[in-house]
């Protein structure tokens, strides 16, 4: 979205900044006092040495971010005297996530965001003697210039008189959450979500079938955080506006997300029939895996369920789009390919419009992982989970993968894309 003339933008802003605050005062309303006081969006005190303070720590977190993401790249660059990032956090927080820093890592902004994206700081409200929220408004420049990435809350700890950390907003409200543990897994969710335990017993079997299959006898315990919609998880995330609160089918549209190095998934409403993240843990936890291959997502997709959806429906949904899209070869990439003039896949180079390559997915569905899928279930009607475990394990680069298939399967590079869709056709609907 790119906004033409000044006060039009000053008046979305208003908008979305009183909306943001109005929510705060709303909540603070009790039940049946409809009538909301709305404070003056613009008014804050500067002057405090709170404000001040966390100001100024908001400002240097962001900085260490940046030169944190530079040292990636320019390692010999290395200021000694620079803070780095998890200092500002709580310790406990960063025992909690690993980061927890759970803005950067859910809401699609970069480092880059902080480092140089636009910014609106609206202000720092104080909650008690010791708690501090400060809120602020992100705009990152992706998939457009200048897009609203959202409106943020993060919780602010006085340590000491002139020490500050960050607190996360999920640690907050953690205790507001009902929860169900079954075996290893504990699932947390708002009182208001219909909580599915026949699905979740089940999630919790499949992933232990899973484990024993891999061979790990004691998987570490999982947190499954469950929300009634994507508004709501955000928001529990600390994310008070997100771009997508305002979009009908965005704010409904299913979401998953896992963050590997605390073993805790969020999933919006359906997520408990999933063992699709829990697989991703055991397999990254037995192997010590940092990245996921793609055959693994296909695994972890066959066992454990993707995008909320039968594997048959995954499965059929890639037979018609390989049908209507006979120009790609699955023989040359299984996982991406270019685009056409008219944005269609094309694996061959001289029908590409760019030399920038997309993974086979549109708005409706992932095909790569499909993909996988069928490689996984072609894998396991030929020698079973054990094969697919030793397929996983030795594919441990996405370009091996066709080897290890012609190596278990027999079939060779230049018939994959045949074999693939000949399956399809024999196999499903
Ligand atoms: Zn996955």
């Amino acid at each position: 979205m790119r906004w033409g003339k000044e006060n039009t933008e000053m008046r979305k802003l208003c908008f979305i900044l009183t909306l943001a605050l109005s929510f705060q005062n709303v909540m603070a309303q009790t039940m049946g006092c409809i009538k909301a006081q709305f404070r003056d969006p613009f008014w804050v005190d500067t002057t405090s040495v709170d404000f001040q303070s966390i100001a100024r720590m908001w400002n240097d977190y962001k900085c260490s971010v940046w030169e944190e993401e530079c040292r990636k790249f320019y390692p010999t660059n290395t200021t000694e005297n620079s803070r780095m990032p998890l200092s500002f956090w709580m310790k406990s927080e960063v025992e909690e996530y690993g980061n927890p820093d759970l803005l950067l890592q859910s809401f699609a902004l970069s480092p880059y965001d902080f480092g140089q994206g636009e910014e609106l700081f609206i202000g720092v409200e104080k909650r008690n003697d010791t708690l501090f929220e400060m809120r602020t408004l992100l705009f990152g420049d992706y998939p457009t210039e200048r897009q609203l990435t959202g409106v943020f809350t993060i919780p602010v700890i006085k340590v000491s008189d002139n020490e500050y950390k960050f607190y996360s907003k999920l640690s907050l409200l953690k205790p507001t959450m009902q929860s169900t543990k079954i075996g290893w897994v504990t699932f947390y969710y708002p009182s208001t979500y219909h909580f599915d335990a026949e699905a979740a017993n089940h999630t919790v079997k499949v992933a232990n079938e899973f484990a024993a299959a891999i061979g790990l006898e004691h998987p570490k315990e999982v947190e499954y955080y469950l929300f009634n919609d994507r508004t709501e998880y955000f928001r529990y995330l600390g994310a008070d506006v997100s771009c997508y609160d305002f979009i009908g089918c965005g704010r409904v549209y299913s979401h998953g997300f896992a963050f590997a190095d605390c073993n805790k998934v969020f999933c919006t409403q359906g997520g408990e029939s999933m063992a699709h993240e829990i697989i991703h843990f055991i397999i990254k936890e037995k192997t010590g895996r940092k990245r996921a291959s793609m055959f693994e997502e296909g695994v972890c997709s066959f066992y454990g369920g993707h995008a909320l959806q039968s594997k048959e429906t995954s499965m059929s949904e890639l037979k018609q789009w390989l049908e209507n899209n006979p120009q790609i070869d699955l023989g040359v990439s299984l996982v991406s390919s270019y685009k056409d003039k008219d944005g269609r896949f094309v694996t061959d180079s001289t029908m590409a419009a760019s030399q920038e390559k997309f993974v086979y997915s549109d708005f409706t569905s992932n095909y790569a992982y499909a993909i996988q899928m069928v490689v996984c279930e072609m894998t396991e009607r030929k020698g079973g989970k054990d094969l697919v475990i030793t397929m996983l394990r030795e594919i441990t680069e996405d370009d091996m993968e066709y080897e290890v298939i012609e190596r278990y399967l027999g079939i060779k590079r230049d018939k994959v894309n045949r074999a693939i869709r000949e399956y399809l056709n024999k196999n499903l609907k």
